[in-house]
């Protein structure tokens, strides 16, 4: 027995098999020698939370799901092998090695289990694989934590708990400021940019967005305003961001745009780690540039969120620097957890996987092409 026999042994060790309870067994439509078979899932970086959803929402769909606690990657893609489809999500590889085991190991789908998909090599799974994702499940559940940083980063809420547990009532260092008539940058407007400045009118801010597409509709109906980023970083008391991840936002925030922001402004990340470079915001918040960053996502964070490492020792020097100010909330990728995201995220991936296994149109399948006139899914009802 070698060495990858003995890790293979230790993760099948955790894997779960769902509850086949499921009232109808769910097969295979499509053509094709699987026809008939009953769909299999892989689901990868399960935790208790997930099981618990998708469990419940397969009572309707009867997949056959088996439960991996371990992130998919190239160590670990060999798993999938005889299954029909894959779950995966924000942290999971999905690069071209994964990709191709996974098509060598007779799988056809790869469900993403969120609405960001930069884990994953898109030109690679082209005409090899195809992949679907939850474009929108709750954009409220992320709108509202991105506003819950703001406020409890602007009110001192993370200090004035530990005070008053502490029997210390002094209300010295807490001051905050009135949300009422300051700027908020927003950049990206999209569904959770939206609903971020929906909420946000309701405290009589000044709105500033910025997005590559803008909504004239929607800015005319709330009643924001748009700029470009220079006069938003330069306007803004608090910036908020709701961008995808990309080649053109990778380090959107960097040494030059946090030069060119108000002295003292409130940062908060919901969107994705890599939006910000990590570095350049602790030299913006050493030297007091940045009044207060509140982070639900972190560029490195795959080495971390989601799991707890409350016995060991913090290995990641830059987290471990952000973790140390006292103006810096970091919550472990924690905006998309509300009981209604769950039941949306569970519901919409059982109804791609099925889809798929129908031979139906696939509403949610993403490609590289998607955003370009290539697409032809407008067409066909696929990506290829
Ligand atoms: P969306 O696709 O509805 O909106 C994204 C918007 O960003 C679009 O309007 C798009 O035009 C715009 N955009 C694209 N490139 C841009 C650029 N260079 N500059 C400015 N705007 C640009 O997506 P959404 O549902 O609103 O989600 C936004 C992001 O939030 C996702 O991509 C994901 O990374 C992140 N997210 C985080 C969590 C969490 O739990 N923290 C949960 C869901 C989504």
């Amino acid at each position: 027995m070698d060495l990858s026999d003995v890790l293979c042994d230790k993760i099948k060790a955790i894997k779960t098999v769902a509850d086949s309870a499921a009232k109808a067994k769910r097969v295979i439509a499509m053509d094709g020698e699987s026809k008939g078979k009953i769909v299999k899932v892989a689901f990868f970086d399960a935790k208790p939370y997930d099981r618990e959803s998708f469990d419940r929402s397969n009572r309707e769909f009867g997949f056959q799901i088996v439960y991996f606690a371990n992130h998919l990657s190239p160590q670990t893609v060999s798993l999938a092998k005889g299954y029909d489809a894959v779950c995966a999500f924000v942290n999971d590889t999905v690069d071209s090695a994964v990709i191709d085991s996974l098509v060598q190991n007779g799988v056809r789908l790869i469900a993403i289990r969120a609405a960001g998909y930069n884990n994953v090599d898109f030109k690679a799974a082209f005409q090899k694989i195809h992949v679907v994702r939850v474009p929108a499940y709750s954009p409220y559940s992320v709108a509202e934590h991105a506003v819950a940083l703001m406020l409890s980063l602007n009110r001192k809420i993370h200090k004035a708990y530990y005070r008053t547990r502490d029997m210390n009532f002094s209300i010295n260092g807490l001051l905050g400021f009135d949300m009422h008539g300051k700027t908020v940058g927003v950049i990206g407007t999209g569904q959770i940019g939206k609903v971020a400045i929906k909420i946000l009118s309701g405290f009589g801010t000044r709105i500033l967005a910025y997005d590559v597409y803008p909504d004239e509709k929607y800015r005319s109906e709330i009643g924001f305003q748009y700029a470009d980023l220079n006069t938003i970083y330069r306007e803004s008391d608090i910036l908020t961001l709701h961008c995808p991840l990309n080649k053109s936002t990778y380090h959107l925030i960097d040494e030059t745009s946090i030069a060119g922001m108000k002295d003292g402004v409130m940062l908060i990340n919901t969107g994705r780690g890599g939006l910000i470079d990590s570095k350049a915001l602790i030299h913006g918040l050493k030297s007091g540039k940045i009044g207060a960053a509140g982070l639900d996502v972190y560029e490195e964070e795959s080495d971390y969120f989601f799991e707890d490492f409350s016995s060991t020792v913090m290995t990641d020097d830059v987290l471990a620097r952000l973790l140390s100010f006292n103006n810096v909330l970091v919550t472990s990728h924690q905006a998309f957890f509300t009981k209604e995201g769950l039941h949306n995220i569970a519901k919409t991936t059982m109804n791609n996987i099925k889809d798929f296994f129908d031979g139906n149109k696939l509403e949610n399948e993403i490609c590289y092409r998607c955003s370009t006139n290539a697409c032809i899914k407008k067409e066909t009802g696929k990506c290829f």
